[in-house]
């Protein structure tokens, strides 16, 4: 009777299941993180084209090696030419999701998957495919899940390599962490698409403007999550405004992406190391996403809260007292919930594409956060960002990134 019922195991079954894509199982933040325990089912859509043992497909493969790896160094670049264990196998059914944790193979299937998604994510704020810088030297990317001993995870000409935080603890390792992979993903990403330094990028923000671009593309990545969403949305009561004024959204966030955008360093404040330099800017693009967000909300008549109000009724205002009147305003939260992720997910769009469309009006040697923030105004005027586009300027502004 079932049969007769849902065909699923007939030819037509699997043809729509390939249209629709392929499942893999991915935690959104490293599983040891409170809430985050159980991996959600993505699917990577059929753009990526047949996806093969290892896994693999045509712009991405995953090896293991046998030996002991060491990481990537020039001379020695992909592909890796030793012995290597057998490709992790798809199901009968394509998919990649009978995989569980702490099965052979589930590292390389993760991995896969959370670069993948990345890859997908932003192709789709670009409206295009995205050519790896290294091509036509190397056509593919290739992803090494696990280098035993290795406290690091790099990317670079053809390669994203994880190792692991501490050794002999699964959990410790990097192929697990989607914000490492994520973070490596937007340098990649951000290469191919601003091109690679031809001077040694003194006198120019080049190295601080990736990590801030591998980071908030981390975010962007997390974001795209139901998990991540949810728990954000319901732990704040969806009022991000006021939690990221106050500072608390950070100490009540168990996602590191947002904890390392919750400060409230500008330009002066900080050295030229290259990831301190990037927290003023990365920061930026945060504040640019919760005002948009705040925005949707009140347009919307979901919030009383006009952010663009908000900085005038932040100086008449105790903190504590704002924060008081605004926790009351969230009681009846839950039932605007799905209204509030819907806002949520816009802003990320809104900003994802203004950013991403910004890389091609700069050059990686003469790149500065000050150009960087004015190329991200300019697209995102010309794109959805147009009528925020006054509180995105504000917030380039208040971090002394424009003037
Ligand atoms: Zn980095």
């Amino acid at each position: 009777m079932d049969a007769i019922i849902h065909p699923q195991g007939s030819g037509r079954g699997v043809a729509t299941q390939a249209a629709l894509g392929t499942r893999f199982l991915v935690f959104p933040q490293a599983p040891f993180i409170p809430g985050y325990e159980k991996p959600e089912v993505v699917w990577i859509g059929a753009s990526a084209g047949p996806i093969l043992a290892g896994p693999s497909d045509h712009r991405m493969y995953v090896v293991e090696p046998v030996e002991p790896k060491r990481p990537y160094a020039l001379p020695f670049l992909p592909p890796y030419r030793g012995l290597l264990r057998p490709p992790v196998e798809p199901g009968p059914d394509g998919h990649f999701d009978h995989i569980t944790p702490g099965s052979p193979g589930f590292l390389s299937a993760h991995s896969y998957a959370c670069a993948r998604r990345v890859l997908d994510v932003c192709e789709g704020y670009i409206g295009r495919s995205i050519n790896w810088f290294f091509e036509p030297h190397l056509q593919r990317l290739e992803i090494v899940p696990h280098i035993v001993g290795w406290d690091n995870a790099q990317s670079g000409f053809g390669f994203l390599e994880l190792g692991e935080s501490a050794p002999n603890r699964q959990t410790s390792c990097f192929g697990l962490n989607f914000d490492s992979i994520a973070h490596e993903m937007g340098h990649l990403v951000l290469l191919s698409e601003l091109g690679i330094l031809e001077g040694d990028g003194r006198g120019c923000d080049f190295f601080a403007y990736h990590e801030a671009i591998a980071d908030f593309i981390s975010l962007l990545g997390l974001l795209q999550f139901d998990t991540a969403l949810d728990r954000i949305l319901r732990r704040t009561g969806g009022n991000l405004l006021i939690h990221n004024e106050l500072d608390r959204f950070a100490e009540l966030s168990d996602e590191r992406q947002i904890r390392s955008f919750n400060n409230s360093l500008r330009m002066g404040d900080v050295s030229d190391e290259a990831h301190d330099r990037s927290k003023p800017f990365a920061a930026g693009l945060f504040d640019s996403l919760i005002e948009v967000y705040q925005t949707l909300l009140f347009e919307r008549g979901l919030s009383d809260l006009d952010p663009r109000r908000f900085s005038n009724l932040r100086q008449q205002l105790e903190p504590a007292l704002l924060y008081e009147g605004l926790k009351r305003s969230s009681a009846s939260y839950e039932l605007k919930h799905f209204a509030y992720k819907a806002a949520l997910q816009e802003a990320r769009d809104i900003i994802g594409e203004g950013l991403t469309h910004s890389w091609h009006l700069l050059e990686p040697d003469t790149v500065t956060f000050e150009s960087a923030a004015l190329t991200f105004v300019e697209a995102s005027y010309s794109g959805r960002g147009q009528s925020f586009i006054q509180q995105i300027e504000d917030c380039m502004r208040w971090r002394r990134i424009i003037d």
